[in-house]
């Protein structure tokens, strides 16, 4: 039986010039169609031999074209694919449903040779002829693919570049400002709370001025870094300026904001630097929708309450507006706390410096915990006002080298009783009573009032751990101060006894989890 040719290919003038072809060759086309749909429903009246089907056919897919056929005429119909090479990723499917030949689409010659050697017999498949075309196909199918990955690589590189701040590795400015309109788009749409901080560093220039521009881009680095393993995952930290950050917190309100604000300061802080030591940072908060409603307005208010922080001393958070009780608390005692760490510098300098560690490792421990925003500026202040009381301790006895005597103990054990009645009225009762208890012990074995458990109050149980683990890292006149470690575990030994075992785990679970404990946090004494 002669060939009977059915064409199936969607271009028109392809199909018209493949017959053409075909017939002057004398071979039969029986049908010329433009997918396998129609194929299909000519297929049993044209009762075709072979199928020559383009494998670029839209609709029904030009293996399913030729399953169906067979099934439908229920002989053995060959079938030749014609393809261009932008089909090439097709020829395993179908090779798989026994493609007796392949040709490139267009070639006429080819499409005659491959019909009679289809019809003979011998698709062009079994013979070794139609090894260099698949071979060829093969070849330039992955050479194709190779120039796509490449391709999308760079894209993606350029991409990461565009966005990337190149001294920290943070996001830049640019990146900012896009991001920022779509989460505020994202959180108006699902009324959602969206936080920004804005940061900068505190007395930078005077780092670049003493140290040169290197050191201080080190520094930069460093407090990038501080700032990126502070904040979570789905928190956007940029670098929008020489020393400036802006962060974006999104699903976050006030209380949360305030929060992560907090979490930034304190880990920049606690960084401890080669040249320079230590710097700090301060931040200023504001959160859609209550502080503004669009990203400018957003920024605009966050660099207000940046401002403010920077006015009220710096190394501190403020939220724009001054509408929730912790800030008008802390605006109100500034100049208190102000003064009578001033006055306490006076006597004893280096306690100073000291608490404001323990104020911020309390706050830190605070946040742990879980404590509000309210809570944790209550304790920042009743931390950096507890030893205030020292002031009322006679000087002969603070200078005292040697042992002291019993009296003098005494004398010393009531500097909590003293810092008390000092910030009393100055303050908030629930800050001078954490004042006093900074020293009690949780089983009650403590000064000045020995209680025990929870009936230490909470800001002391905690500034106690704080202090202690100051306390323990320093260097005495009696012996140089605990490593890191032994610190820790001395504090960890002493749960249920001298310190309350929730504030206790949570300075453990801070340095498990934290940005990696020893070598970043080693205060200097
Ligand atoms: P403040 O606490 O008020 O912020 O004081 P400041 O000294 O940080 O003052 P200000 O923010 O006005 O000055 C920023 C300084 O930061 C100026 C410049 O010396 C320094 N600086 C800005 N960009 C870069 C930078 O890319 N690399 C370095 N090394 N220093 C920079
Ligand atoms: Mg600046
Ligand atoms: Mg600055």
């Amino acid at each position: 039986m002669s060939s009977r040719i059915l064409i199936v290919d969607p271009d028109a003038t392809a199909r018209a010039v493949s017959e053409q072809a075909l017939t002057a060759a004398n071979i039969e086309v029986v049908g010329s169609v433009g997918s396998g749909e129609q194929a299909l429903a000519i297929a049993r009246t044209a009762q075709p031999t072979i199928a020559l089907i383009d494998v670029g056919v839209e609709g029904m897919t030009a293996d399913t074209t030729a399953r169906r056929l067979r099934d439908l005429l229920g002989y053995r119909l060959d079938v030749i694919a014609q393809m261009s090479f932008s089909h090439v990723d097709r020829v395993v499917e179908m090779v798989a449903t026994g493609t007796a030949a392949f040709i490139v689409k267009g070639k006429l010659d080819d499409l005659v040779a491959a019909v009679r050697a289809v019809s003979s017999g011998s698709g062009m498949l079994s013979t070794e002829a139609s090894r260099p075309l698949l071979e060829e196909i093969q070849r330039r199918y992955e050479a194709e693919m190779e120039r796509n990955h490449k391709l999308e690589a760079t894209v993606a590189r350029l991409e990461a570049v565009s966005i990337t701040d190149w001294l920290t590795g943070l996001k830049n400015h640019g990146f900012f400002w896009e991001r920022l309109v779509e989460e505020l788009e994202r959180a108006r749409r699902y009324d959602r709370p969206l936080a920004v901080i804005m940061a900068d560093i505190d007395d930078f220039k005077a780092v670049n001025d003493a140290y040169g521009h290197s050191v201080g881009d080190e520094v930069l680095r460093a407090v990038g870094g501080a700032i990126l393993s502070s904040v979570r995952e789905s928190d956007v930290p940029c670098r929008v300026g020489g020393e400036e950050f802006a962060l974006i917190i999104p699903e976050t309100d006030i209380d949360g904001a305030m929060r992560a604000a907090e979490r930034v300061r304190v880990a920049v802080s606690q960084l401890s630097l080669p040249t320079v030591g230590s710097v700090a940072i301060s931040l200023g908060v504001a959160v859609h929708p209550y502080h503004a409603a669009n990203g400018p307005a957003l920024v605009e208010a966050a660099d207000r309450a940046l401002y403010e922080a920077k006015h009220a001393g710096k190394n501190c958070t403020r939220l724009v507006g001054g509408d929730i009780s912790s800030i008008e608390l802390i605006g109100s005692m500034g100049p208190v706390v102000s003064a009578l760490l001033a006055a306490l510098g006076l006597k004893a300098p280096r306690l100073v410096s000291r608490s404001r560690r323990v104020a911020d490792l309390s706050v830190q421990l605070g946040l742990e915990m879980g404590l509000s925003v309210v809570d944790l500026e209550r304790l920042r202040v009743s931390a950096l006002l507890h030893d205030v009381g020292v002031l009322g301790v006679p000087e002969s006895i603070l200078m005292k080298p040697g042992r002291l005597t019993e009296a003098e103990t005494e004398a010393v054990r009531q500097h909590p009783v003293h810092g008390h009645n000092l910030v009393v009225d100055a303050t908030r009762p629930e800050i001078a009573s954490a004042v006093r208890a900074h020293h009690e012990r949780f089983d009650g074995t403590g000064y000045p009032d020995g209680l025990a458990g929870s009936r230490i109050p909470l800001f002391g149980r905690i500034t106690h751990v704080a202090d202690a683990f100051e306390a323990m890292k320093s260097d005495r006149p009696d012996r140089p101060g605990h490593s890191f470690d032994a610190a820790l575990a001395e504090i960890a030994s002493g749960s249920g006894t001298d310190f309350d075992p929730e504030v206790a785990a949570a300075l453990q679970r801070i340095y498990e989890e934290g940005s990696g404990g020893a070598e970043v946090i080693d205060f200097p004494a």
